[in-house]
């Protein structure tokens, strides 16, 4: 499984590099996110709400779980990091099959939820400004995601 990966040099990059890929996102497109807190996954988030035409202003979803914004596409942001129970299903399947795209923050939080396809995006901190994104796709669909974005 190939592992593509970015550099990022500042949050204005992260936004630019994220709208750029949410012009390649299609409907029930599944992002993960990894990253310890203050990585970068909400600002990546916020990129990729603005490319997708979403006015609102996106935050956190830390307190509600999941948050829905509508653009070219739907947006669905979760953020599981606060559930208690991992096994608590919330429906999740409803949201991954909704028509929407849906963006997963701490998704290890409810690994065995989570269909088999999806685009795991790992981000870690290198420097005050500096990034590694790693994007590993799973399934022929992540695939060709990553081969348009690099
Ligand atoms: P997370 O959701 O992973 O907890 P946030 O996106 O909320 O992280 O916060 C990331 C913080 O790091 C923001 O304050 C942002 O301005 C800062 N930052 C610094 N450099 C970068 C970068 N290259 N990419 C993204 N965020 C960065
Ligand atoms: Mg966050």
């Amino acid at each position: 499984m190939q592992v593509y990966e970015w550099i990022s040099k500042g949050p204005e990059e992260t936004f630019r590099f994220a709208e750029k890929f949410a012009s390649l996102l299609q409907e029930n497109d599944l992002i993960l996110l990894e990253g310890d807190l203050g990585a970068g996954k909400t600002t990546f988030t916020k990129g990729i709400a603005a490319g997708l035409g979403i006015k609102r202003t996106v935050s956190s979803p830390t307190f509600t779980l999941i948050k829905e914004y509508h653009g070219r596409l739907p947006l669905y942001h979760m953020d599981v990091y606060r559930l208690q129970d991992s096994y608590e299903d919330l429906g999740f399947d409803e949201y991954f099959e909704g028509g929407g795209v849906t963006i997963v923050e701490w998704s290890k939080m409810i690994q065995e939820q989570l269909p088999s396809e999806y685009l795991e995006v790992t981000i870690t901190r290198q420097g005050d400004q500096i990034r590694k994104f790693e994007f590993k796709p799973e399934g022929h669909r992540y695939e060709s995601l990553c081969k348009e974005l690099f």
